[in-house]
């Protein structure tokens, strides 16, 4: 489109006039919801006006837009009190990697709604709020689990191959929120609880960090903190609260509390030393079904954990900078396979009952809450990368990892032998894993054939557990790297 210079100084006018027009003490940033009674969902159009409306009205709202095509793009929203206070606590919220779980992306924009009214922006003064309401908007538009590639970004946090979490992990490292969460949906009405005659009905479920490479210290912090605060809160407003449970109960599946893999939004922001969480609402029947209770639980949910954050500032940048320091300084072993295990603890586990619409309790026996390592590795000083291997060095470049071209140092450096690979079922997911013999390399090596990963850095764990050949959760184990261990000689190698 042509825009001649006498349009837009017109139109730079007008700016000047609503800005003149408009007061901080006046703001009103009514969601598009809200305009709606609750009765439909926001669109993707309705929220990037609300957001960038929101970032004229009000002094404490910076909106950016992140461009994914030519007609969508996602934005973040930071909250941010200019008062000359640096130290703030940076609090990172996303919402919607699934599309069709809409109400995490309506919690946060009732948030934005919220904070921008006269009398509550005191959280301001404690925390700077990163806010990605929608981060999938082609899953968002068609209602899909999935993005327009038919990708579930929920499993793509460290191959990164979609540009919608290559856009999060850059806001992520642009700001190194010291805390994150990460909103969803879970969907309590499918066939096989119909058959079982009981469902799911929890408004909120919260979830910690179950890697157990994270600083436990920021793994404990959780359920001694947070967990009760939050559970406190919904419940005092009426919402029923639980911590996040997987397993399909109906079908007499084990209970745990989520996996360990380090590819989901939250654990792996976790991974490198990041307070994070998850929030799974309640989805519903459709997405526009009980939508302002499911909104409004998830909108409570955020405010109660900015709350939260807020309260316990000075703990949690502690908390986090010890972590953040810990990952790149300790030579512990990172565990690379782990199981949940039954630690012989009982579950008591709220399900309504189809028949009478009433809740009841299940005593679950087949309850595994507990993690350990089956497979952990020492950490080497760093990897060598062949640099004539594009997809590794693509993946390289978009990790935010520290790396170097050439590799000059004194280290001995190891390449794995892949002796045999072997079918596992872990964790319920069926796998194939190498069995390796790890050798030294004596012959010179050209420095140029190499990109040097050292793993002094804050990604320190997130790199050890992708560059493993026999990590459960490693870049071998998606189909696009498969043929890393399909050789005799794994190309990534080790120097120590
Ligand atoms: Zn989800």
């Amino acid at each position: 489109m042509n825009t001649n210079h006498f349009e837009l100084a017109i139109l730079g006018l007008l700016i000047l006039v609503l800005s003149a027009c408009q007061t901080p003490h006046s703001v009103n940033c009514t969601s598009p919801l809200e305009s709606k009674s609750f009765t439909e969902t926001t669109s993707h159009n309705e929220l990037i006006d609300f957001v960038l409306k929101c970032d004229s009205a009000s002094p404490f709202i910076q909106t950016s837009l992140y461009a994914l095509n030519d007609s969508l793009s996602i934005p973040v929203v930071e909250l941010r009190k200019n008062d000359g206070l640096n130290n703030k606590l940076n609090v990172m919220f996303m919402a919607q990697q699934h599309g069709n779980e809409p109400s995490g992306k309506e919690g946060l924009l009732l948030l934005i709604s919220y904070l921008c009214q006269d009398n509550q922006n005191q959280l301001l003064d404690s925390l700077n709020i990163i806010l990605i309401p929608q981060c999938n908007p082609f899953g968002a538009e068609h209602d899909t689990r999935r993005n327009g590639e038919n990708i579930d970004m929920n499993r793509d946090h460290l191959l990164l191959r979609t540009k919608e979490n290559q856009i999060i992990h850059a806001v992520f490292e642009k700001y190194l929120p010291e805390m994150t969460v990460d909103f969803h949906e879970y969907y309590p009405f499918g066939d096989d609880w119909i058959e079982f005659g009981y469902r799911k009905n929890i408004d909120i479920q919260l979830g910690g960090l179950t890697n157990i490479n994270i600083d436990p210290a920021l793994r404990n912090y959780f359920y001694e903190n947070t967990f009760p605060f939050v559970k406190q809160k919904i419940e005092a407003a009426g919402f029923s609260f639980f911590e996040y449970t997987l397993g399909n109960f109906a079908t007499g599946e084990r209970l745990r509390h989520s996996t360990v893999d380090v590819n989901d939004g939250r654990q792996s922001f976790g991974i490198a030393g990041t307070y994070s969480m998850i929030v799974e609402g309640i989805n519903g029947r459709d997405s526009n079904d009980e939508l302002e209770r499911r909104s409004k639980s998830q909108f409570l949910t955020a405010l109660s954990l900015l709350e939260n954050a807020a309260a316990n500032k000075t703990a949690l940048q502690h908390l986090v900078s010890l972590a953040r320091k810990g990952i790149a300084q300790s030579n512990d072993s990172i565990a690379i396979r782990m199981e949940h295990i039954d630690n012989g603890s009982q579950l008591y586990y709220p399900l309504l009952s189809l028949k009478s619409g009433k809740d009841t309790v299940f005593v679950v026996d087949d309850y595994h809450p507990k993690v350990v390592a089956t497979l952990s590795v020492l950490p080497p000083s760093g990897y060598l990368i062949p640099a004539g291997d594009s997809l590794l060095v693509a993946w390289l470049k978009r990790s935010n990892f520290s790396f170097a071209g050439g590799y000059l140092g004194d280290g001995n450096i190891f390449e794995y032998r892949i002796l045999l690979k072997t079918e596992t079922t872990a964790e319920g997911i069926p796998s194939i894993l190498p069995v390796v013999e790890k050798q030294q390399i004596t012959s010179q090596l050209n420095p140029s054939d190499y990109y040097f990963v050292p793993t002094n850095q804050l990604y320190k764990q997130k790199i050890i557990t992708a560059l493993e050949p026999q990590s459960m959760y490693g870049l071998a184990s998606y189909q696009q790297f498969s043929y890393l261990i399909n050789q005799s000689h794994f190309p990534i190698l080790r120097v120590e």
